[in-house]
């Protein structure tokens, strides 16, 4: 695997590849790696000749100072994780290599409707921080393939949306939720769960699957509000939200609506446990 950490040497390198006309898959990662984003790799390189890999904690998209500074770093673990699934390139810019100009975004993304909901409406400016991003790693790496997580539901549809804007040619593959044997999503955020916190933080994907099993006997309101009791027993702080939307346009239902067969529906929990705010998601029929 070979480690760049300047756009100028990755921009050489990769354009050397694009004329020998190898496809060039990318995972944009912010490091403390696990199994979800090996899996993401894996996938990666199956379909693509070239496989690059980025871990970049963006500072321009945690509205919170502190858990910017909490976040995980366990960059030689990462290294040696790549480096045992083939991984060919990973891009480790600093700060300075991403945003020349300063961090200060130089201009807006017209997200629409996805910035006003869930992540969008609890973590103001959250959204414009991963567009600005991934759309400065979009113009280095220049790949012919995305390769992104389910994981991160809006995440997913937010940056559907960027390439749609920007009017790039990237296909966008969306790899499916790692979880581990108790069901808990794999998060890098994990890392700051006591093994208490870790095996009570399993209820939020318990109460993603009530919901499931309930979907067409109940209303979204008492759908969630029987996910938010159960998170509570299991002593989960704040809830920022327990949504049942379309997952075609993330429309969230009203309380009183009942779960249609006819729409694609997807559950979506964002949820503290002590200071870690976890979030997760389930398509539902
Ligand atoms: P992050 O490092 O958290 O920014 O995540 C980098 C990429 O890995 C994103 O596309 C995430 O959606 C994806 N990802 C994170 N957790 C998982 C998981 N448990 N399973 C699959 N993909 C994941």
């Amino acid at each position: 695997m070979i480690i760049f950490k300047e756009v100028s040497a990755i921009t050489r390198y990769l354009e050397a590849r694009r004329q020998e006309g190898l496809h060039i898959g990318f995972v944009p990662t912010m490091g403390a790696l696990h199994e979800g984003h090996l899996s993401l790799v894996r996938r990666c390189r199956g379909n693509a000749g070239i496989t690059v890999c980025s871990i970049f904690v963006n500072p321009t998209q945690f509205n919170d100072a502190a858990d910017f500074a909490k976040y995980p770093v366990t960059i030689a673990s990462d290294i040696r994780m790549l480096e045992n699934e083939g991984c060919d390139i990973l891009f480790m810019p600093t700060v300075e290599e991403v945003y020349p100009g300063g961090t200060v975004a130089s201009r807006h993304y017209d997200l629409g409707y996805l910035e006003t909901v869930l992540e969008g409406s609890y973590r103001p400016g959250h959204f414009q921080g991963v567009c600005q991003v991934v759309h400065r790693l979009l113009e280095i790496v220049a790949p012919h393939s995305l390769y992104l997580g389910q994981k991160d539901f809006q995440q997913c549809m937010v940056l559907k949306k960027l390439v749609e804007l920007l009017d790039l040619r990237v296909e966008v593959v969306i790899g499916e939720t790692l979880r581990e044997p108790s069901g808990l999503a794999m998060s890098s955020r994990n890392l700051r769960l006591s093994d208490d916190e870790k095996r009570r933080a399993t209820a939020i994907y318990q109460s993603l699957l009530q919901i499931k099993q309930n979907l067409y006997s109940s209303t979204a309101g008492e759908l969630a509000a029987g996910a938010r009791a159960r998170l509570l027993g299991e002593g989960f702080g704040r809830i920022d939200y327990v949504a049942i939307a379309d997952a075609r346009t993330l429309q969230v239902l009203d309380d009183a609506e009942k779960p249609a067969p006819s729409v694609p529906l997807v559950a979506l929990v964002a949820a503290f446990m002590g200071e870690v705010r976890l979030i997760d998601n389930m398509l539902l029929n």
